[in-house]
C-alpha cells in the first residue's frame, strides 16, 4: 500500500490538516462523513471511530445501529478547495460492526468481496469511467435550473466561456486529488461536458467516482454554475450517461480480453455474456431513477436495445468494443448513468462477467447495422431485446433475480428493492403537467 499510519500523521503535521473527514455513502452511494480534528487522528487510524448509523440509507440493523469506521490510509487526499491554512483531508472509510466484522450494508465491503473473488479467479480488473453532466444556471434566487446560455456543441473549442474555464478548474482540482485524466471535451448538447479517467483497480475507481461528482459540483459552484449528474434533465436533447470501460489482465499483467491474432479473445465474449444474461435486474443499480429511463430511448446515442458491438463506431450497442486493440483492448458498458451507486454498479458488471467467464457463456450474435436512428418499431423488428425502458420494468426484472441478491447480500438488495418500489410508485400517482397540459383541453 502506498501510506503507513507513520505517513498520514507526518502529512497531517507537515501540510497544516486541522480536520480529517472519514467518507462512506448510503446504499444510494450519497455520499456521508464525520470530520475529525486532526487531534483524534490516533483514534481514528485505530479504526476506533464510531458512529451511530441508525439514519443512513440502508444501515439500520435490527440490534443495534453503532458501527465503526475503517479508514483506508491510501485514499487520503487534501481537498484542494478548502482553506489552505487548517486544511481538510479526507479518507474512504469501510464500516465494521462492533463485533469487528465488515458490516454488509456498506457498498464499499460488497464491492470488496467481488474483488477478493476475481483475485481468487487469478484476475485483476481495471475501469475507466466517462461521466458526462451539464452546467447549468442558477435563478436569481439562488435556485439551480435546467437553463444555459451557452451553446457548444460535441468538441467545441468554444471562445472562452465560463464552460471551458470550470472545465479547466474542475481538472486542476481533480489532478492535485491525483486523479489521471486522459480527456475532456464538451459533449453533444448546450453546457454539457464529459471528462475521463485513465484506467484504475475497480476500488480505486469507485471511490474516485464518489470524489469526481464532489469536486465536480463544488467548482462549478464556484464558478456560478450548477453541475448535475441527472440523466436526462432536458427533453429532447442528449441525456448524460457514464459509460464504464473494463480491461482484465491475468496474473502475469496481460490483457486477457485479447488474443493472439489481436483480436477480442473467447474470455472477453464470456464476460460479454455474463453481463449481458444479467443486464435486465442489475439495471436498477447502474440506472437507478425514474430520470434515467428517459435518457434510454432511441435517437441520442443512448443504449436501448441489449447487444453488443465489436465494431468501435458502433455506439448504439450496450456494450461496444473501442477501437484500439492489442494492451488496451477493453469493454464498454454503455448504459450506467451517475445517479448509480459506483461501489454497487461496478460490483454488479464484474460479478456479471465473472460469472459469464466461468460458465463460458456464449454472447447473443453482435449487431451488424448500427441501429442509431432506430425507432421502438425497428428494436422490436430486430427481435433484440430492450433494457427495461421504466424504472418499473427494472424492478421487475431485478426483484427475482438470484444472481443480484448473492452479490449485494440479501440487505442491501432488499432496501434497495423497498425504496425503488416506493418511488416508483410515487411517480406512478403523480399527476403531471405533461397530462394536463394534453388531455385537460380534450376531456
Ligand atoms: N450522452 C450519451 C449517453 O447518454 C453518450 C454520448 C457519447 O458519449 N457518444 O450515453
Ligand atoms: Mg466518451
Ligand atoms: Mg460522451
Ligand atoms: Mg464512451
Amino acid at each position: 500500500s502506498k501510506y503507513t499510519k507513520e505517513d498520514i500523521f507526518r502529512i497531517v503535521e507537515e501540510e497544516d490538516v486541522a480536520f480529517i473527514r472519514l467518507q462512506f455513502c448510503d446504499i444510494f452511494g450519497i455520499p456521508k462523513n464525520i470530520a475529525i480534528a486532526a487531534s483524534q487522528l490516533e483514534c481514528a487510524l485505530n479504526n476506533e471511530c464510531m458512529f451511530d448509523g441508525v439514519s443512513v440509507e440502508g444501515f439500520v440493523r435490527s440490534d443495534e445501529s453503532d458501527m465503526y469506521l475503517y479508514p483506508d490510509l491510501d485514499s487520503f487526499e487534501i481537498y484542494p478547495w478548502r482553506p489552505q491554512a487548517g486544511k481538510v483531508a479526507r479518507m474512504f472509510c469501510n464500516v465494521y460492526t462492533v463485533d469487528g466484522k465488515p458490516f454488509m450494508g456498506d457498498s464499499r465491503n460488497v464491492l470488496h468481496e467481488v474483488v477478493k473473488k476475481a483475485e481468487k479467479l487469478g484476475l485483476n480488473f481495471k475501469l475507466n469511467p466517462e461521466p458526462e453532466f451539464f452546467l447549468f444556471d442558477y435563478d436569481d434566487e439562488g435556485r439551480p435550473t435546467n437553463k444555459t446560455h451557452e451553446k457548444g456543441g460535441y468538441f467545441d473549442v468554444a471562445p472562452a466561456d465560463q464552460g471551458e474555464n470550470v472545465r479547466r478548474d474542475i481538472i486542476l482540482n481533480l489532478e492535485e486529488l491525483g486523479f489521471d485524466i486522459s480527456s475532456s471535451h464538451h459533449e453533444i448538447a448546450p453546457a454539457q461536458h464529459e471528462i475521463d479517467f485513465r484506467e484504475e483497480d475497480a476500488e480505486r475507481t469507485a471511490d474516485m467516482i464518489m470524489t469526481f461528482r464532489m469536486a465536480v459540483k463544488t467548482i462549478a459552484k464556484k464558478h456560478g454554475l450548477y453541475a448535475t449528474f441527472m440523466p436526462k434533465p432536458t427533453e429532447g436533447i442528449s441525456g448524460s450517461g457514464m459509460h464504464i470501460n473494463i480491461i482484465a489482465h491475468d496474473k502475469a499483467g496481460n490483457n486477457i480480453f485479447v488474443d493472439d491474432k489481436g483480436e477480442l479473445s473467447d474470455t472477453a465474449k464470456y464476460f460479454i455474456a455474463g453481463v449481458l444474461s444479467h443486464v435486465k435486474a442489475m439495471t436498477l443499480v447502474t440506472n437507478p431513477i425514474v430520470n434515467s429511463y428517459k435518457r434510454l430511448v432511441p435517437g441520442y446515442d443512448a443504449p436501448v436495445n441489449i447487444s453488443w458491438s465489436s465494431s468501435g463506431a458502433n455506439r448504439s450497442a450496450l456494450i461496444r468494443i473501442p477501437s484500439k486493440r492489442g494492451q488496451d483492448t477493453r469493454i464498454e458498458l454503455r448504459n450506467p448513468d451517475s445517479t448509480c451507486n459506483p461501489y454497487l454498479a461496478i460490483a454488479l458488471i464484474l460479478a456479471a462477467g465473472m460469472d459469464g467467464i466461468e460458465k463460458k457463456m456464449t454472447p447473443p450474435e453482435e449487431l451488424g447495422d448500427n441501429l442509431k436512428n432506430a425507432t421502438y418499431d425497428d428494436l422490436r423488428e430486430s427481435g433484440l431485446e430492450t433494457l427495461p425502458m421504466t424504472l418499473g420494468e427494472a424492478i421487475e426484472a431485478y426483484q427475482d433475480d438470484e444472481f443480484v441478491k448473492e452479490v449485494l447480500g440479501s440487505s442491501i438488495f432488499n432496501k434497495i428493492l423497498d425504496a425503488k418500489r416506493k418511488e416508483w410508485k410515487d411517480f406512478r400517482t403523480c399527476v403531471t403537467q405533461w397530462e394536463i397540459g394534453r388531455y385537460l383541453n380534450i376531456f
